[in-house]
């Protein structure tokens, strides 16, 4: 087997399959995965719904290329690694995987038991945590930018599939957070030239990177453009340009650029699987609010983790997916435990 790849069994099962569980997990991205190892560590049966062919969520969709921080266990490696170590650990805790399996209803039966409709089968489970991520996001780009490109353009660039695009370009990296520091970092490794732009003085990020990024602005590795607005994304007749201006000056600036990478985040198309809502589930902005002593949602039995959970001071990070996988885990099993 190649760096990065991992081989799945692929459920191969007709819509008239039900099975039967003691925990129903939707979604496999990191919480879905480690809520699996979980689970096989409490004894407890867990069967997994993921619409994707393979696990990881986001670390495979959208940064499979990119390296990750603050990844126990792990000063060096990419996204798609990282996945791969993790799902060798919690993918034999698993008692059923069902892959390319979109979670389409879910509701009660008389006894209390949860029943998950996917788009093939039917799951009943005393338990669910949904562990259902960010799925329908799309990046955020302001939209007080004027953007001449053509869309099948690869000038505009989100996230991190494939980090050889950008070896020996000129690269700008938008944004204050831990994304935009991370991608700078590794681009000043790869790219002729990174260029940071952030439209305010101070970054939202682990104090250690600011230091990293200081350091290679020092060096000159990457240039550091503050308090600065993006006006204009321009590619014309093969020339590509950003036009910015610094906050309080009058004049343009023009940098001739191969890409521009926009680290505003994600704004999410989140729908909420239907029957979740009649069930009694509480959202803030399509995000799950939970019990964060037990990770549980407003509904009896059923728990949200991960990046789809809100709850004051939520870091949307691999080590908090941990965190609330093992926490609803271990309350499912001492409620088991006490019936
Ligand atoms: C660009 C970028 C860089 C990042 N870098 C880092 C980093 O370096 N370090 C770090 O700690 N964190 C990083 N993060 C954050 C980290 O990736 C997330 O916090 C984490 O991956 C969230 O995992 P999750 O399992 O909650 O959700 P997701 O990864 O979104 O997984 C959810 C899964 O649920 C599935 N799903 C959704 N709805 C359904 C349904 N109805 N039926 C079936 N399946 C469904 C989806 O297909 C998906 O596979 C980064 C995030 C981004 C965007």
């Amino acid at each position: 087997m190649q760096e990065g790849e991992i081989r799945y069994r692929r459920a191969s099962i007709t819509k008239s399959e039900s099975y039967c569980c003691d925990v129903t997990i939707i979604g496999f991205g990191v919480a879905g995965l480690y809520a699996t190892y979980c689970c096989g560590l409490a004894k407890l049966r867990a069967c997994i719904a993921e619409f994707m062919p393979v696990p990881g969520g986001q670390c495979t969709t959208l940064y499979p290329d990119k390296r990750m921080h603050g990844a126990p266990g792990f000063t060096d490696i990419k996204a798609k690694d990282y996945v791969s170590a993790l799902s060798s650990q919690c993918l034999p805790h698993a008692d059923k995987i069902l892959f390319n399996h979109n979670v389409v209803n879910i509701s009660r039966s008389d006894n209390n038991e949860f029943i998950i409709s996917t788009d093939h089968c039917v799951i009943s489970s005393r338990f669910l945590i949904l562990a259902t991520g960010i799925g329908g996001c799309v990046p955020n780009i302001p939209t007080d930018i004027t953007l001449n490109v053509d869309k099948s353009s690869d000038f505009i660039q989100n996230y991190c599939v494939d980090m050889n695009l950008y070896t020996e370009k000129r690269v700008i990296v938008a944004g204050g957070g831990d994304s935009a520091i991370d991608f700078a970092t590794e681009l000043s490794a790869i790219a002729n030239q990174v260029i940071l732009i952030h439209r305010r003085e101070n970054f939202s990020c682990e104090p250690t990177k600011l230091k990293t990024i200081h350091e290679l602005v020092e060096s000159g590795k990457v240039c550091l453009k503050l308090h600065y607005d993006i006006l204009a994304i321009v590619e014309s007749e093969g020339i590509r340009y950003v036009k910015i201006r610094r906050q309080g000056a009058s004049e343009e600036e023009k940098i001739a650029t191969d890409h521009i990478i926009f680290c505003y985040g994600f704004s999410s198309k989140r729908k909420l699987i239907p029957g979740l809502e009649t069930m009694g589930i509480q959202t803030v902005n399509s995000m799950i609010r939970i019990d964060i002593t037990t990770m549980e949602t407003a509904i009896n039995d059923c728990y949200a983790i991960g990046d789809v959970v809100t709850y004051p001071d939520k870091k949307r990070s691999v080590v908090s997916c941990f965190f609330e996988a093992d926490r609803a885990v271990r309350v499912i099993r001492d409620k088991i435990g006490r019936v």
